[in-house]
């Protein structure tokens, strides 16, 4: 049993998107590019209206997953699959693009808080010629552990005896948002070989049993590879754990296309300008 140690703190970086939506990049940035198989991982929102009200116009993607978890406000997507829908609070969107998407995802709101995640995940090449599909995750139907100490959120993975609605997936993914009490503990088993990290959300965590910096606010929190990791809360914290198997394949990025090569990239750019992009 290898206890699990921090490997890297990375601040999350500002960023903007879509038509000039203001976020916080960590997972996709120079300093931590690709934590296979996680692409990228932003977290977007604010008070005010107008770093979001403008939000993600259609747009293409191919070979990826995207994991759309919102926690305040709403957001509306439409696709070229015919796929329409609302988002609200808690609620999650699981999209396995394959060989092509074109979506929209705009803010149903005009004004207030917005805050969300989006988290991509890479498809290996056999999945990546695969048509679109999605998992639409109402936020009642998220698996939750709830004992005085803390409450896990559960969208992926299972946590004792709960688990949560994404199951049989290729990466083994395991996603909790987690509440835990100032001076208590979080303790969970990992897979040896997944690659893991923690995003926090609101508060302070000592991870693990070496010395490492005090992690705050919208710090990534890159982990060791082992088998348990160990977390105390101190002072009350809101964080992510995020866990997958890595794939080990090339990747080339194309700004929302992610291939195993620059000429599958290409591909899609011309298969986009082509108008035959994302026809099924
Ligand atoms: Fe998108």
């Amino acid at each position: 049993m290898k206890q699990i140690e921090v490997k890297k703190i990375v601040k999350a970086i500002n960023a903007s998107d879509g038509a000039g939506v203001k976020l916080k990049r960590s997972i996709g940035t120079p300093e931590a590019d690709y934590i296979d198989p996680f692409l990228m991982l932003d977290e977007f929102g604010s008070d005010n209206k107008d770093d979001y009200v403008a939000g993600f116009p259609p747009h293409p993607h191919r070979g990826i997953e995207t994991v759309t978890y919102m926690l305040n406000g709403q957001f509306e997507h439409e696709d070229s699959t015919g796929s329409k829908g609302k988002m609200e609070p808690g609620d999650v969107q699981w999209m396995k693009t394959g060989r092509g998407i074109i979506h929209s995802e705009m803010p149903a709101m005009t004004g207030g808080k917005l805050l969300g995640f989006q988290l991509w995940i890479n498809m290996p090449a056999k999945l990546k010629k695969n048509k679109p599909e999605y998992l639409y995750i109402k936020s009642a139907e998220l698996g939750v552990h709830k004992d005085s100490e803390k409450t896990i959120k559960i969208i992926a993975g299972k946590f004792e005896k709960t688990e949560g609605p994404q199951s049989n997936h290729n990466v083994e993914p395991i996603y909790f948002h987690i509440d835990l009490n100032e001076g208590k503990e979080f303790k969970f088993e990992v897979p040896g070989g997944h690659n893991s990290f923690i995003y926090i959300l609101k508060g302070e965590l000592k991870i693990g049993e070496k010395e490492h910096d005090k992690t705050t606010n919208s710090d990534l929190i890159l982990l060791e590879r082992g088998n348990k990791v160990c977390v105390k809360a101190n002072k009350k914290t809101e964080f992510l754990f995020i866990s997958g198997k890595p794939i080990g394949e090339p990747i080339a990025r194309g700004g929302p296309f992610v291939m195993n090569t620059k000429a599958e990239i290409l591909e899609a750019i011309q298969d986009y300008n082509n108008g035959t992009f994302a026809k099924y």
